[in-house]
């Protein structure tokens, strides 16, 4: 049809030029390895990307060839994650916290042919590195050292590498369909997956982020991703905000309270994202030190349930909204954000918060829909329960080297999650389907027993488990951590549940351990938690 519009690729070199461009004296903070402040700018982000460009290609890369990372939030990965998909080449982040044996596989399978990493990590690469046959080239991301080149001969170092290479004067022309990033599942169960990001998909995942009812990002905002970006590329806050060039702070390796509400206050960080585990010991340290949160008035929060006690503590005590938000690797990360509407503003404020509880509603992008055991809808009533499927721009078609059609049913991936929702969007999750706990034919909750169980003062952490039982085939079981010199008693935690939930949906027993075991992502293993206390209520 004439006189129609441009059709422009959608590609993540425009974000990175946007941002050089026209917020080129934005600053991007950068807390180095060595716990150190480096200030530089999105220009000068834009121009390393550009030279990284270069020199990969002057390693003889070709088209599509992945660059591995192992690196913490800072400057340099930030280059490249830019330089590497730009230059038309794919960004493969790899979480430290895999197994060896993982990352072994993960390296395989993606066939990389560069490992770029933080010093860190050297000795994990040295001695992987005879494993690891697809890499060509091994990069410490920093200056040049003897020491390191003695640990891991033939070392590149990223310092050199850019300082040596003229920045390319264009990105190639790319179609907007190429691969852009690789990143795997956390393997609860079984090796991880590998997700394809495109450049169409990434794009159009950080116009979502950006959206004032997902994250919001804006040129007024300084964003900090404590969430990795090695984990889901920081549920893709560097491109969303490269789009919209906004201040960055990148919080390098120490993520502890204090470090963290020290960064907030120091560098005005007005919007922070990241999972609840991470929150508690920021809550901990600001209530500790009696500090206010500065200029923060937003904290995006997923990667598992956000406790209803941590939102009203975030809301009450320091006046930040919490935005819970769900999503997976599978989806780029980004699946629902939780935001009022108009109408319920009008809500008592108790009902309010009850609303901001739930996972939120997608963005337009993201359709989301519950199905029964024989697949067919459940309705958005907010009370019928099953399996969550998922369709849209930023969702996986297959996972990346297995055989098409192997994902999805009926164009829908199927999550894995159980949920409801209501007329409205909203989500509620209410477990992974391997978790709900099954009691006399009926699904319990285990998620909303961990939120209630994490607003009792004495508990530092808690989760909920289904136990094999004689009479109900499975009961929940409470796995406690107590709060540092607390000791509560299980009665008194049981009564806790009194009035919050329906009495067959209290738990049978509580079970004291001192720390939860935790999957490279941060996820409680449930399965190990079953494995263990599988017989508590054996008899
Ligand atoms: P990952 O791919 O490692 O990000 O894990 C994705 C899974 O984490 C989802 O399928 C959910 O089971 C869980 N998850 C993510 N966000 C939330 C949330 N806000 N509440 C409950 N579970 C969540």
């Amino acid at each position: 049809m004439l006189g129609q519009m441009m059709l422009e690729p959608l590609l993540i070199g425009d974000l990175i030029d946007h941002a050089a461009q026209w917020h080129g004296q934005t600053e991007v903070v950068s807390v180095e390895t060595d716990g150190s402040k480096f200030r530089t700018s999105w220009g000068q982000i834009g121009l390393n990307a550009r030279r990284l460009g270069a020199a990969l290609q002057a390693l003889g890369l070709g088209p599509s060839d992945r660059c591995a990372t192992i690196a913490w939030n800072n400057r340099r990965h930030l280059e490249i994650y830019f330089g590497t998909s730009s230059a038309g080449f794919v960004l493969h982040t790899i979480n430290p916290r895999l197994f060896p044996e993982q990352i072994e596989h993960v390296v395989a399978d993606a066939q990389d042919r560069v490992l770029f990493f933080d010093a860190t990590f050297l000795p994990l690469v040295a001695g992987l590195r005879d494993r690891l046959p697809s890499v060509r080239h091994f990069v410490l991301m920093g200056p040049a050292s003897p020491e390191a080149s003695a640990a891991l001969p033939g070392l590149l170092f990223y310092d050199d590498l850019i300082a040596g290479a003229a920045p390319l004067t264009a990105w190639p022309m790319l179609n907007e369909t190429t691969a852009a990033g690789l990143c795997y599942t956390s393997g609860t169960t079984g090796m991880p997956k590998g997700v394809l990001y495109s450049h169409r998909s990434t794009v159009l995942h950080s116009y979502a982020a950006c959206m004032p009812d997902v994250m919001g990002f804006s040129a007024l905002d300084t964003v900090l991703p404590v969430v990795p970006m090695f984990h889901v590329n920081a549920w893709g806050a560097p491109y969303a905000a490269a789009m919209v060039g906004a201040r960055l702070v990148l919080p390098g390796p120490r993520l502890d309270g204090d470090t963290l509400i020290d960064l907030i206050r120091d560098e005005g960080v007005t919007a922070a994202l990241g999972v609840p585990t991470i929150w508690r010991g920021l809550l901990e340290a600001a209530t500790k030190r009696g500090l206010d949160m500065g200029r923060l008035n937003r904290t995006v929060i997923g990667g598992s349930a956000c406790p209803p006690a941590m939102i009203a503590a975030f809301r009450e005590k320091f006046g930040v909204q919490v935005i819970h938000a769900w999503g997976m690797t599978e989806m780029s990360p980004l699946g629902t954000a939780n935001h009022l509407l108009a109408r319920h503003k009008s809500l008592p404020e108790a009902d309010q918060n009850k609303l901001r509880e739930s996972q939120g509603r997608p963005a337009f992008g993201m359709q989301l829909r519950v199905v029964d055991e024989s697949g067919v809808p459940l309705p958005n009533d907010g009370t019928a329960q099953g399996a969550l499927q998922v369709r849209g721009h930023w969702v996986l078609s297959d996972y990346f080297n297995t055989a098409p059609g192997s994902t999805l049913s009926d164009g829908w991936f199927p999550t894995g999650d159980i949920a409801s929702l209501n007329s409205e969007g909203f989500l509620l999750l209410r477990d992974r389907a391997k978790d709900v706990i099954k009691s006399g034919g009926e699904w319990i909750s285990s998620v909303e027993l961990e939120n209630i169980a994490l607003g009792h003062p004495d508990l530092a952490d808690a989760a909920v488990i289904g136990v094999p039982h004689p009479k109900w085939d499975e009961r929940p079981v409470l796995v406690a951590v107590a709060a540092p010199g607390k000791s509560p008693n299980p009665s008194d935690l049981l009564a806790f549940y009194k009035g919050k939930v329906a009495n067959w949906q209290v738990p049978d027993a509580v079970v004291f351990t001192d720390v939860l075991p935790r999957n490279a992502t941060g996820k409680v293993l449930k399965n190990r938690l079953r494995e263990t206390y599988g017989a508590t209520l054996a008899g």
